[in-house]
Parts: C-alpha cells; structure tokens; sequence
C-alpha cells in the first residue's frame, strides 16, 4: 500500500494536468451520428496513448477507426479497457446552461458532451496508468486499451474488429466504458448488457391513401399494422413469438442472491413517472429479476393515416412501427428476427414488411471473476463505501463482442454519478469523482495483477 500511497501523491499533486487532459478531449467535438469529428479524435486518443508508451494504431473499419495500444507490464497478467470516443450530438442546445464543448468547471463539476460517456473514464485510466509509470517506471501487468468510435451508434463495426484482431485481444480481464456511484457513494459493479434486436415494421396496403367511404373493401394499412402489432405481445405482457423465449439463460442461484443486495427505487420513479403501480402489479424481488433477466417487446414508435388538428377522413395506405426487443443470454438477434419473420407469416401478415437495424447480441460475465473481486475489494478500500454488484445492466452496448466472444470477463468501473445527464443536455461529471476514479484505476490495475 506505501507504494500505491506514492502514486496516490502523485495524482493529488498532478490533478491540474489531469483535469486539463480531460478538457482538452472533451473540446474536442466527436459526433459519430453527424460524423463530425471523428478522425481528429482519433488522432488525438492515439497521441494519448503513443505518449504513454503503448505500441499503438488505428485500425481501419469500414465505419469509424478503432484506436487500440498494448503496453506489457511487469507480470504476465493482462487487463484491458474498453472505451470509446465518441459521442452523442449536443442538441437541443438551447437547454444547456454552458457551450457543450467548452469542458468548463462549475460547482465541482467538469461539463460538457461527453464528459461523462465516456471522456471521462476514458482519460482517467490514461491519468492512473501516467501516475503509475511516473512513480514506478513500469505499469504492474500488461494493459491492452480498446478505443472505438461507434458506440454511440450502436458498435456497428467493432465485431468486425475483434473478429479480425482475435489473436490482439486476448487477456484476463476488461474494465467497461462505463460505471459511476449512487447518491449514497455505492458503486455500481455490472457484469453484462442486454442485447437488442430492433426492427421497423412497415405496410402498405393500397398504392395510395383513399377516402375513408371505401373502408368495406378496401384493406387499411394502419388496421393490418396494429394488429400484426398485437399478435406479438399480450396484455398479459408474454411475447407471443414461438420460440422467442427458448434461449434464455436461467439465472444462477449466486446471480439471484446478488439481487437481494440491489437498492429498490421503485417509490422513487413510480412517484416520478406519476403511477401507483408497475405492470402486473410487479413488486419487490420479483420486479428485479424480471428486469434483469427477461427480454422485452417494446413499441419505440407508430406512424399512420392524419394525426392533425380536428378530422380528416381518410383511410391511410401505409403504416410504419419501430419494435425493440431487449434481449438476455443466449437469445441471438439474427434468429430472433427470422422468428419473428416466421410469426408474421404464420399469422398471416405476409403483407408486413420488417427490417432490422443494428442488432447486438446480449452477453453476461461471471459474478466469481478474479476481476470483479478486484473491483470490489479496491472501490471498498479506496472509499470505505459499499459497492452493488448487478448481474447485467438494462441498456444495451458491445459487451458480448469483447467479453463472452473472447472468453474475458468484464465489468463496469467508473466515474459516473446519477444526476450525469449522460445523452442529455448539462452532461457532468464531480472533479472528486474523477479523481477518485483515476486511483481506483490506479488500485486495479496493481492488484489485479497478482490476483
Ligand atoms: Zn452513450
């Protein structure tokens, strides 16, 4: 500990730089949905990390370039961290109190796009592993860094990249993007993200839309949609898809004992979003595991027919949906869509068109990783707080690509907090959350190595 005590010095005494490299990267914009600033970023996070002695490239995909460097360490253990570059768009700007990009420092905290998914966490790993060569000349294990520009775009590429670097990629852990603290200081500590099939459904039923007198005999597009809609969920919220279910992997009985340690916040939201109840009366342990868990079927969105002010009588020709299916270990995208191909035609809606738009398979890590006991046991030391450790997290991102695929284990670590409007306008992160992240950063990669 007297030698991580030295680093932690190191960082108290050199935070004015670490804060400063931070807002030099979040001043630099990073859009990949509007493809503004991709390449100069990507430029900038190889710089970082040529600076800090990693053998590292870009790697070209057919999208955005991933930046990867490795950097051996003094033992033969491996850890990598996943991260990316890229960000939201700013918009709507006008609900920002500070220019997006500006990375100014306000009331403890660091604002700006990006500055806490994930520039943050992004720059302070680099800070924990600068900290580390300063004070002991080597880092304590080999670290691999994963930069990727497309996350926010749902990680288009990247199986395209571990699937053509698999012999790069190989190590005995990887801390996510990801991962910040409750009100109480509790870290959160996740294990996995569920995967999604999304789809749009469209119909057209008539060439165009015709007065609505001539509804005995002519067929409507907005009727056909809704009920091809209805056929694949229930009010009893089961998905009636057959065999849309036959992959999901039961939870452990250690993973259902971790449940029982997760905060309820139902009050909390159920007062926020002004309801008295969940669906099917969903309480308690059993609300927990069902979110964790199952999948889901979710209409995102309806498009049909005159939906201006006072009546118009028409009848529309076409109508458009977009479906998301949240999906759990072992459920695949790709045959969910074909099952869901396969109910549509079975249930006579041939006339429904669907497409799919960036499928991600779910994957989930093992709660007995040497890594997740590592974080743990750090964030407790480091804070004297209690952690929470979660199975899987709700939202969706490339876990399974850089975990299960490789046969790593993950989880999240970070310096995120609740009130972060991560996507949202004011994005933030606390200095002393930053900070503290940079040792934890520091704390894990030390003991992981000889763990
Ligand atoms: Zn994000």
């Amino acid at each position: 500990m007297s030698d991580l005590q030295a680093v932690f010095d190191y960082i108290d005494a050199h935070q004015d730089q670490y804060i400063a490299d931070l807002q030099r990267l979040v001043r630099q914009p990073s859009v990949s949905a509007q493809g503004i600033g991709i390449g100069e970023t990507a430029a900038m996070v190889e710089g970082m990390l040529a600076e800090r002695g990693f053998d590292v490239a870009q790697y070209p995909t057919s999208g955005s370039p991933i930046v990867f460097g490795t950097r051996a360490g003094a033992s033969s253990k491996r850890l990598s961290f996943y991260n990316h570059y890229d960000v939201q768009p700013a918009d709507p700007l006008d609900l920002w109190h500070g220019d997006p990009w500006s990375a100014e420092i306000r009331d403890g905290r660091i604002w700006g796009r990006g500055v806490a998914d994930n520039k943050g966490n992004l720059v302070a790993r680099l800070s924990a592993i600068d900290a580390l060569l300063k004070v002991r000349r080597e880092l304590p294990l080999t670290v691999k860094y994963i930069v990727e520009g497309e996350e926010e775009i749902g990680s288009i590429h990247i199986e395209e990249f571990t699937h053509a670097h698999r012999d790069k990629l190989d190590s005995d852990g990887c801390i996510w993007e990801s991962g910040g603290r409750d009100d109480k200081g509790r870290m959160e500590i996740s294990l996995g993200m569920k995967g999604i099939c999304y789809i749009e459904m469209t119909v057209q039923s008539v060439s165009e839309d015709v007065h609505s007198s001539r509804a005995i005999r002519l067929p409507n597009a907005a009727w056909r949609l809704t009920w091809a809609l209805a056929s694949l969920k229930g009010p009893d919220e089961r998905i009636r898809v057959k065999g849309f279910y036959d992959k999901v992997r039961e939870p452990t009985v250690a993973e259902l004992a971790v449940l029982a340690e997760i905060p309820d916040n139902s009050e909390g939201e159920m007062k926020r979003l002004g309801i008295d109840s969940y669906l099917l009366g969903l309480t308690g342990a059993e609300r927990i595991r069902r979110d964790y868990f199952e999948p889901t079927c979710t209409i995102s969105g309806l498009l049909s027919g005159y939906t201006g002010e006072g009546s118009k009588t028409v009848m529309p020709a076409r109508a458009l949906a977009k479906v998301d299916h949240r999906l759990v270990p072992d459920q695949d995208p790709d045959e969910i869509f074909d099952l869901i191909r396969k109910h549509l035609d079975e249930h006579g809606f041939t006339d429904i068109e669907i497409k799919a738009f960036g499928n991600e398979k779910p994957g989930r890590s093992s709660l007995d990783s040497p890594l997740v006991h590592v974080v743990d046991e750090t964030y407790r030391e480091l804070t004297g707080n209690e952690t929470i450790i979660t199975p899987t997290s709700l939202g969706t991102g490339p876990w399974y690509y850089l975990n299960d695929a490789l046969g790593i284990d993950g989880c999240t670590a970070g310096a995120g907090h609740p009130a972060a409007s991560v996507h949202a306008p004011n994005e933030n992160i606390y200095v002393e959350d930053y900070i503290r992240h940079i040792k934890h950063a520091a704390m894990i990669m030390d003991r992981f190595a000889t763990a």
